[in-house]
Order: C-alpha cells, then structure tokens, then sequence
C-alpha cells in the first residue's frame, strides 16, 4: 500500500503571490503534487475555468455540500463562500501524493483542528505598501474589494504565528524554492519515515 501523502495548506493575503507560487511549485513536483480544487460562490474572474480554478455555484449548491459533509472546511472571504471538497483529497493522500490547500485562515485553523499531520505554511508580502501595489497592478478587483482586502490582509498576518513556516514572497524563485525545501523536509518526518526504516532493518535480518 501507498504510504500516506503530505497535505500541504498554504494560507497567505490575497495578492502576495500564492497561486504563483504554488503554480510553480506544482511544475516542480512533476505528476506528484496536486492542488486541491475549491468550491467558491464568488463570480468567475478573467480566464478563469470552472473544475480548474474553482468549481463555481450558486449559495444554495455551496451550502447543500457543507450539509452533506462533502467539505472538509469552508469559510466565507468577503461576500462569498470558499470549501474544500474532501473526496479528491482522502483519494490523492491515500495515494502517497502531496495535495496543496490554497486557503484563507479561518481554513487554515480548521485543517490544523482536523488534521494536525497538514504542514502549514503562509506566504507573507514584504511588506503592506507592496501588496497594495500587486492587488492594484491585477487589475481584477474594485477600489473598494481592494480595500476589503487589504483589511482582510492585516487580519490575516496576525495570524501568520499558528502556522508550521512563513515564506516571505520577495523574489519569486527564492520562495518557491523554500515552499519546496518545506516539502522536502515534512517528507523526511519520522512520522513518513518509519514504514521506510523497517524496510531496512528487514532487510539487514534477512
Ligand atoms: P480569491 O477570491 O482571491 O480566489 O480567494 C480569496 C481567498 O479565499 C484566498 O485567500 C484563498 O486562499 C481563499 N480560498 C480559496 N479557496 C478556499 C477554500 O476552499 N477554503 C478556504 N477557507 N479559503 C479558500
């Protein structure tokens, strides 16, 4: 049987580079590392894809799947609600993959509730200023949804303390490079190793 694989949350503001980061991240792992797609009330932006970038549906759909226990977590962000559907993720992890959650924090709290063996990781801007500047240079939100989030985004660093590492996104290649030193690592817990070792120690009585 596939050993367990490692479920990795990343949690950070809005705009400070996140999906970039876990985008690049992914093209690392090759086939090995999934992201776990959520399910969002929120309105489609730009070229986003419906079952790529979310699944998007209306508050009673959304609200329909928290009754029936399909999500691990929700929250609302804003106006809108965003989960995680649990059936890919039991199905990937069980499987020996690494999943990545990109949550906000009140998911992050959760998943640390539910699931202690996540490793949580959040992503900070190097600073306020520059995060302003990023969500402004998007373009996809609203002076006022801009606002909402930066208040949002100083709520959130708050609770940068709860989580296992901080990446702090300056230049981009120097934390993706850090996100996957964290997978390196998280793999080689005893907790993961321990199956592996026994191999050894068979082997060397046999
Ligand atoms: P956006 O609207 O920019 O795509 O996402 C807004 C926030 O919602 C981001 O911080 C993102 O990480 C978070 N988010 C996306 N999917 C989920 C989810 O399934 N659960 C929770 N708790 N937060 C999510």
């Amino acid at each position: 049987m596939a050993e367990q694989g490692l479920l990795l949350v990343i949690s950070g503001p809005s705009g400070c580079g996140k999906d970039t980061i876990i985008h690049e991240v992914l093209q690392h792992l090759d086939g090995e590392g999934f992201l776990s797609v959520s399910m969002t009330t929120r309105p489609k932006r730009g070229e986003e894809v419906h079952g790529v970038h979310y699944y998007f549906v209306s508050e009673a759909e959304f609200l329909q799947n928290v009754q029936n226990d399909q999500m691990l977590e929700y929250a609302q962000y804003g106006e809108n609600y965003y989960g995680t559907p649990v059936g890919p993720i039991r199905a990937l992890l069980s499987q020996g993959k690494t999943v990545i959650l990109n949550i906000e924090v009140t998911g992050g709290k959760n998943v640390r509730r539910l699931l202690p063996f996540a490793v949580e990781v959040f992503v900070a801007p190097p600073s306020l200023k520059e995060l302003r500047r990023r969500l402004e240079k998007r373009g996809t939100e609203t002076p006022d949804a801009i606002e909402t989030r930066m208040e949002i985004a100083t709520r959130e660093l708050a609770c940068a303390k709860d989580y296992d590492y901080i990446v702090i996104n300056d230049a981009l290649e120097d934390a993706v490079q850090d996100v996957l030193a964290i997978i390196r690592t998280s793999k080689l817990k005893k907790e993961n190793m321990l199956n592996k070792l026994s191999e050894v120690t068979d082997y060397a009585e046999s």
